[in-house]
């Protein structure tokens, strides 16, 4: 398998529960190599662009107002299969619905607190994680 790199975002739901830290173990005990990290503030706009690809679905201005609404920690995760990894982690998007051992399982309140973000293929990695941090900032 190849080694991969992944973005995940700590979302604002969970940095307003004093969590990430807790999150980042999680995601360390899993075995990945945090090698980028920076909390910042998404405005609606940003946020918009970064969840373009759900233009057309109903919740798309809720999950954009939400993404903006406080801090989020953003990283860059390595390891091998990270992508596919990492979203096994993450657990359902629907956090009843997650595998126990999960973080949205542990941490997740509800769809729309749901803690985390994960990339779901090589192609959006890489582009997430371009929307984040240029290659001074990733050292792996
Ligand atoms: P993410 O992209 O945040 O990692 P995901 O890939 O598990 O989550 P997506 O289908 O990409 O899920 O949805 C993006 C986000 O939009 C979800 O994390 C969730 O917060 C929100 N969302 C998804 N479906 C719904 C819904 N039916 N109602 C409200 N919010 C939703
Ligand atoms: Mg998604």
């Amino acid at each position: 398998m190849a080694v991969e790199r992944t973005l995940s975002l700590i979302k604002p739901d969970a940095t307003k529960r004093n969590i990430t830290g807790a999150i980042c173990k999680m995601i360390e005990d899993a075995g990945f190599c945090i090698i980028a990290q920076k909390r910042v503030k998404l405005t609606y706009e940003q946020a918009s662009r970064f969840y373009a690809v759900h233009k057309d679905k109903p919740f798309y201005d809720e999950v954009c107002v939400i993404m903006s609404s406080g801090p989020i920690v953003a990283m860059v995760l390595e390891k091998e299969n990270a992508i596919a990894d990492y979203r096994t982690l993450m657990g359902a998007t629907i956090p009843s619905a997650a595998e126990n051992g999960t973080i949205r399982k542990q941490f997740g309140e509800s769809v729309d607190k749901n803690s985390v973000h994960g990339s779901d293929s090589a192609e959006n990695a890489e582009q997430e994680i371009k929307m984040f941090f240029n290659e001074l900032e990733i050292i792996g």
